[in-house]
């Protein structure tokens, strides 16, 4: 029988409860603030907000990031935009329809309460923004514009190009910046966190290592923030940066942190199709190009047959030989149905041999009509830097005519696939945000958050920024409220010592291990694995040979590894052996996640478990709450912790984006 959680969610998600933890903001002394040291770790669009907010507040903030600058944080690889329920164009939109859209696009397995609170603070981070001077794209007439992004009817998402993560945190940065200067906020640039120690049951600090001196450091705070991201790089390739790891997470995680629905793992339908065995990154071409392409495979298959084997061209196939397929089973939603289901209906036209590159594992995304229809010209005002950037990944511009059949010009479509690209799942935190260890706290991609089994375009900032601006900053004040009579807590106690001690030690045996593999020729074994067993279609039999080889994997890395140098001064392979170091536990969370959970639900697909029209089969009655896991010790299987989910707002029901 597993344990049974409670999230400490208020009565329900009505404003009066918001205004409630405000209140909870005049109990801290203002004095007592500048006493309190919080440590934030990570600089991304959460980490930056919360760093800049915590320090704006009074609070003294150490910030550590592993690059060498915030804004280089993978961040700034959003393309596509940031959902708010302004409802500038008018279509019905609403904090409330948001939050709708939100708990049906995750395919009703998040928060109810959580997600209400998101959509309530929507519009203040939008105004926040412009008030810092993100340059979002505007109307003719001034008005910011919007566009659509998938699983929403109306248009909600506001963007500055296809770089909106990156002027996103230009200005959480210059906000930042201000409270560096201030000093209330010490940046550590180019540190990685290596451990969380805990102190009387209480997070009290981290051992950090200098990634250029190698040498580990030592910092106390009163409470301890991770921002840290996702774990998508457990699958090797996806469309996340290449520094991004979970490590940070895993540490929280073997200290007693609960993760939640690791299984919930986001596949992106439109990403440039691997191409080959050397690659090491995907490339994401943004959900925002679905507002104006149109996704379709041939007809025929013996048209197929002739894309595939490279003797004839998309563009030679006219417009009835084309079978939208989105638009055919999809009506209501078309191009822009929710990933999860775009990335199926991808797989399962490529799975009947429809492909249409010389491997299979690829689909059409086209603007011929939207071209024709609104000129070039504004398609590339729209999406001028995804086609630059499509065209030098793959040398051909989606915007060049290549045909005309009857009268119709056609243009060179692109090839998309999906890939791996973000994380539901993450350290469980309380409506608070806090983890199961008091004065830990996890914002942004690094929680397991808002978005259920499936996330919206555009939530993922909107949801980074929530927590780093909105919901933390005050949520944390009611654990801190009570903290300020501890003091400065010494680094001398024998909890850092131990927990620096045996950073130490693992550095060395990774070291000493001493075989005749690289690091990455490992992790790329792992991706396999994960992407085989434990990616877009799971079954019970093939999880467990997943995790057979997971394990017989981890076996080899523990004994043929071998990292080159010393752990004195920068290293980077020792760096990235940590890192596999800690994919390796995750992957096999993501795998145990999927097995205990005999249904399937938006990114978690079960092929066990579905319709007949090949959609996903809920289980409400059996599995309707979040899975948390509690660490065990390495080799053992971690127990599973429910927290069973409450909603008062919404029906549960069945998706239906058909009509
Ligand atoms: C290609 C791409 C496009 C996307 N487009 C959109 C979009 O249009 N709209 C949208 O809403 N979402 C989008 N997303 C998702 C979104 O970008 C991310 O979910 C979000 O930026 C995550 O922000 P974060 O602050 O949680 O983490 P990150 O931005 O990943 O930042 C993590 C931070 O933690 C630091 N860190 C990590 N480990 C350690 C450690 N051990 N010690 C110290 N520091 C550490 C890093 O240095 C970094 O500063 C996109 C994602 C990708 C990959």
């Amino acid at each position: 029988m597993a344990k049974v959680i409670d999230s400490k969610i208020p009565a329900g998600p009505v404003p009066e409860k918001w205004k409630e933890y405000k209140a909870h903001q005049r109990l801290v002394n203002p004095k007592n603030k500048l006493k309190l040291d919080v440590i934030v770790v990570g600089t991304g669009l959460a980490g930056a907000s919360a760093a800049a907010s915590l320090g704006e507040m009074g609070f003294n903030v150490y910030n550590f990031c592993i690059q060498d600058s915030p804004r280089r944080a993978h961040s700034i690889a959003a393309q596509g935009g940031i959902n708010a329920a302004k409802c500038y164009q008018n279509d019905g939109d609403s904090v409330y329809r948001l939050f709708y859209d939100t708990v049906k696009g995750g395919d009703y397995r998040a928060r109810e309460a959580n997600v209400y609170r998101l959509a309530e603070v929507s519009n203040n981070i939008i105004d926040q923004c412009v008030a810092q001077g993100v340059p979002f794209a505007r109307e003719y007439g001034g008005m910011l514009a919007n566009r659509s992004f998938g699983g929403a009817q109306v248009s909600r998402t506001f963007y500055a190009k296809g770089q909106t993560g990156q002027q996103l945190l230009l200005g959480a940065y210059s906000s930042l910046s201000c409270q560096v200067q201030a000093k209330k906020v010490k940046l550590y640039t180019r540190y990685e966190m290596e451990d969380v120690v805990i102190v009387d049951g209480r997070a009290r600090g981290i051992i950090a290592k200098n990634l250029v001196t190698g040498k580990l450091e030592r910092f106390s705070a009163n409470a301890v923030v991770i921002a840290t991201g996702g774990y998508g790089n457990t699958y090797f390739l996806s469309t996340n940066a290449m520094g991004c790891n979970c490590s940070a997470a895993v540490q929280c995680y073997r200290k007693g942190a609960y993760f939640a629905n690791p299984s919930y793992v986001q596949i992106h339908p439109t990403c440039i199709p691997v191409h080959g065995d050397k690659q090491s990154k995907l490339t994401l071409m943004s959900e925002s190009l679905r507002n104006d392409g149109r996704i379709w495979v041939p007809k025929k298959i013996e048209d197929a047959k002739a894309l595939q084997a490279g003797t004839k061209q998309g563009w030679e196939i006219p417009e009835e030989e084309r079978d939208y397929y989105l638009e055919r089973r999809y009506p209501a939603f078309g191009n822009l149905v929710p990933r999860d289901v775009a990335s199926r209906a991808a797989k399962e036209r490529c799975d009947k041999g429809f492909g249409v590159n010389n491997t299979g594992l690829a689909v059409f995304l086209d603007f011929s009509e939207s071209i024709n229809r609104l000129g070039l010209d504004v398609i590339m005002q729209r999406y001028g830097n995804l086609f630059e950037m499509y065209e030098e990944i793959t040398d051909v511009f989606p915007g060049d005519v290549a045909n005309e059949i009857n009268g119709v010009k056609y243009y060179k479509p692109m090839m998309i696939y999906p890939a791996i690209h973000y994380t539901m799942g993450g350290i469980w935190v309380d409506y608070e945000l806090q983890t199961s260890i008091p004065g830990l706290f996890a914002i942004g991609e690094c929680n397991f958050s808002d978005h259920g089994a499936n996330r919206l375009g555009a939530s993922a900032l909107m949801q980074g920024l929530a927590d780093g601006y909105f919901v933390l900053p005050y949520t944390i004040q009611n654990y801190l409220a009570d903290q300020s009579i501890w003091g400065k807590i010494s680094t001398d106690r024998k909890e850092f010592d131990e927990a620096e001690k045996k950073v130490d030690a693992e550095m060395d045996r990774l070291l000493n291990i001493k075989g005749k593999r690289s690091v990455d020729s490992i992790h790329k074994e792992l991706g396999h694995i994960m992407w085989e067993y434990v990616g877009m279609g799971r079954t019970a039999e093939g999880l467990k040979t997943g995790l057979k080889k997971m394990h017989d994997l981890e076996k080899e890395f523990d004994t043929n590894l071998f990292v080159p140098g010393t752990k004195e001064g920068l290293n980077v392979e020792l760096d990235k052996a940590i890192h596999l170091r800690d994919f390796f536990t995750m992957g096999q969370l993501v795998a145990f996640d999927a097995l205990s959970r005999n249904e399937s639900c938006g990114g978690h697909f079960r092929e066990e478990y579905q319709t007949e029209e090949g959609e996903a089969k809920r289980d409400d009655e059996n599995y309707f709450y979040v899975g948390c896991w509690e660490y065990k010790g390495k080799g053992n299987e971690p127990e599973l912790i429910k927290e069973p989910l409450e909603y008062e707002a919404i029906k549960v029901q069945t998706r239906n984006y058909k009509n």
